[in-house]
């Protein structure tokens, strides 16, 4: 018989419940406590459709796997830490989870106002599945808040931005246009993809809910697919989890326990590839066959002072700015193809925020559904890449760039000259 000894506490959780951590050691920590059975210090992956009950009456925490389930819940426990805020509510994708939160808040009549900029699958959603059922969109600059309160009619019901913007990085005021949308009784949604809580937390800069594509750098190794909602607002929680649960929408325990596996090093991963990204977008800047660079660690990003205020600091002080960077070749579609075609550590893929270095032709790929018109207006040009910077040595990453753009400015020049002094100005980091 076991003997029972006072110096034996059972398994408790690292952090304390009031304290304050900083994000790296929420990032490992949090949603991971011990498991009380057999203290397995990472989470369990609890692969079951649906759990026992004890009898008529019984209410368990979990009873099947659609409504809820333990890895699930682990990472909407960490989802939550991050942003100092409650457990937060993981869907099977970022659209999933766009596709749950406007059918929670919207209904007939009401009306969405957009950033002009966003990703494309928010816009054909709006477009070609909202619309139908009697929910009107109008794109509008939120880079200008005035014109967000201009925009607001008594139909509005929701304000949805993206910032940085898909894939142009242009940039909203969210406290600013957070103190608009509070004094018209509108909700304000922030997609925070490209930054997470670790650079930007729109729910300290007054926006209602933040929300997430988790395939992108919260999981960051290229290998699910996912999505996130979170809020302070337990009445936006608690109608979240009933179309969840009425839509199928949910997480699986697998992805969930990847993605939670991904958190632990999301702060450290995202340090080191803004950091890259900041000296290829200085490279970029230099290079004659690239037209424009969009990053709003450069100086000459058209708003700089509003990203050196709402992105947050790294250890010492400098902001960071994340990191995916736009830019423009020279020669249109022809310059872009060039460009795609001539890299190689880089991978031309529609995904971003991973550990693997990604390309993307906006206008072809993650904004193809995006009409023309509209997307020209946007500045989504034919020659427009997005590049993802994953954690590649930033040297080896600026060699393989350098190869395909040779390619692209000798076309340009029509001379088939080679260019001298290719990463003159550039410091490497
Ligand atoms: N939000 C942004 C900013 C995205 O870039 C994407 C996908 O590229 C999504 C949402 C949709 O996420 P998912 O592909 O996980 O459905």
């Amino acid at each position: 018989m076991p003997t029972a000894d006072a110096s034996i506490v059972p398994f408790r959780s690292r952090l304390l419940p009031d304290a304050e951590y900083a994000d790296a050691t929420i990032a490992v920590h949090a949603g991971n406590d011990p498991d009380p059975v057999t203290g397995s210090i990472v989470q369990p992956i609890v692969q079951s459709t649906s759990f026992a009950q004890r009898g008529v009456g019984d209410s368990p925490e979990f009873a099947y796997s659609r409504v809820s389930n333990p890895t699930v819940s682990a990472l909407e426990r960490a989802l939550g830490a991050l942003e100092g805020s409650p457990q937060a509510v993981a869907f099977s994708s970022g659209l999933s989870a766009t596709t749950s939160l406007f059918l929670a808040l919207l209904k007939p009549g009401d009306e969405v106002l957009i950033s002009d900029v966003v990703y494309g699958g928010t816009t054909r959603l709006l477009q070609q599945i909202l619309a139908p059922l009697g929910v009107t969109s109008r794109w509008i600059d939120t880079s200008d808040s005035s014109a967000v309160s201009r925009a607001i009619t008594d139909q509005t019901r929701l304000v949805f931005v993206e910032s940085p913007a898909n894939p142009t990085l242009k940039l909203t005021d969210i406290g600013e246009v957070a103190r608009i949308t509070r004094a018209r009784g509108v909700t304000l949604v922030v997609d925070n993809t490209f930054l997470t809580a670790v650079i930007q937390r729109p729910l300290d800069l007054g926006a209602d809910i933040t929300l997430y594509s988790t395939t992108k750098f919260i999981e960051g190794h290229n290998a699910t697919v996912g999505g996130a909602i979170v809020t302070r607002d337990r009445s936006v929680l608690d109608r979240l989890r009933l179309i969840r649960k009425s839509l199928g929408t949910i997480q699986s325990p697998f992805e969930a326990w990847l993605t939670l596996r991904g958190i632990k090093t999301l702060p450290l991963r995202l340090r080191e590839q803004s950091r890259s990204a900041g000296t290829l977008a200085r490279y970029l800047e230099a290079h004659p066959a690239v037209a424009r660079v969009h990053y709003p660690g450069l100086a000459s990003f058209a708003q700089a002072d509003l990203s050196a205020r709402q992105h947050g600091a790294e250890v010492g002080g400098k902001p960071l700015h994340g990191a995916i960077l736009a830019f423009e070749v020279k020669g249109g579609i022809e310059g872009a193809r060039r460009l795609l075609s001539g890299v190689r550590l880089i991978t031309v893929a529609e995904n971003c925020g991973a550990v693997e270095s990604l390309l993307t032709h906006s206008a072809t790929m993650t904004h193809a559904d995006v009409p023309r018109d509209q997307r020209e207006a946007a500045g989504i040009v034919d020659g427009l890449v997005r590049l993802s910077v994953g954690l590649e040595d930033v040297n080896d990453l600026i060699n393989d760039l350098d190869g395909a753009l040779e390619a692209v400015w000798r076309r340009e020049r029509g001379d088939g000259s080679a260019r001298s002094g290719a990463l003159a100005g550039v410091a490497h980091a």
